[in-house]
């Protein structure tokens, strides 16, 4: 089903049983290059959440530059330095400065959802991925920069990494099968921006999506999407901007009652196709 079928079927009460809406999140390259041609495939339709600016950015999203400076293989500083919004920080890296190329295929499958840190690099990266979390973008980027200095690299673009540029973007919406929503500018925690640079961020992206495909973008998803992320005042403004749908990360299905501006989803991980096919027979109740 479409997105913006369920919010029909929702509005009337005719939310059909088991049906799946797919979604991505952020705008990623691979939604266009892997992702779609699959889906054609098996004609599933899908909506792509694209983070207006970084459109053409050459920049990787901050939380895979962060992984790329921390936890790829090769060799760092062992003590690492760094302030963050007027306070310093400092870690050890130990024995993992030299980071082994079997060490990285190892844990090449840790991802920040989770709570363990397997290696002084893990912990580091996970305390500053929540740091710059919550920074307003001027400042993240000021202290990316300084970890780029500190890991002695040039800034670069993965291939594999890279977000959706303005072609791409327009080329993923032809065919009709995939629908492009808004995941505002650069991709912020909402509940901490003032209200004026929410309804910026909220509007922003809306308007520069529209005016790129030259047709209205309907379909919201806050960023990081977790009940802390955004607030009452958040989906306000989403419903204002003239949004008629918005998605969080609350892991639930959706059911007669769901809020249409706080559409809940599952998160799909890195799983072959027996785990994702185990997980959707648990969702959806055998
Ligand atoms: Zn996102």
């Amino acid at each position: 089903m479409q997105l913006q079928q369920l919010v029909g079927v929702l509005r009337d009460g005719s939310l059909p049983r088991r049906a799946i809406i797919v979604t991505f999140d952020d705008g990623y390259a691979d939604n266009l290059y892997h992702a779609r041609p699959l889906l054609e495939r098996y004609d599933i339709p899908a909506t792509v959440f694209v983070t207006a600016g970084y459109i053409e950015q050459e920049r990787e999203f901050w939380w895979d530059e962060l992984e790329r400076l921390l936890l790829q293989p090769g060799t760092l500083p062992e003590k690492l330095h760094v302030n963050v919004d007027g306070s310093t920080h400092e870690w050890n890296l130990g024995e993992v400065a030299r980071y082994r190329q079997e060490e990285y295929e190892h844990h090449r499958h840790w991802n920040y959802g989770k709570d363990d840190k397997p290696t002084p690099r893990h912990h580091i990266f996970l305390s500053l991925y929540r740091l710059l979390r919550f920074l307003p973008e001027g400042k993240r980027q000021k202290v990316l920069k300084e970890l780029e200095v500190w890991a002695g690299t040039k800034p670069t673009v993965r291939r594999t990494h890279r977000a959706l540029l303005r072609d791409e973007v327009i080329h993923l919406v032809d065919g009709k099968l995939i629908e492009v929503g808004c995941h505002t500018m650069t991709h912020p925690i909402l509940s901490s921006l003032p209200q004026l640079e929410q309804r910026n961020e909220i509007q922003g992206s809306k308007k520069y999506l529209e005016q790129l495909l030259g047709r209205p973008v309907s379909s919201f998803a806050y960023p990081h999407g977790s009940r802390s992320d955004y607030t009452p005042e958040t989906v306000a403004i989403v419903r204002e901007a003239g949004f008629t749908c918005a998605c969080s990360n609350s892991a639930d299905i959706i059911c007669r009652s769901s809020d249409p501006f706080e559409l809940p989803r599952m998160q799909v991980e890195d799983w072959d196709g027996d785990e994702l096919d185990r997980r959707l027979r648990e969702w959806f109740g055998g």
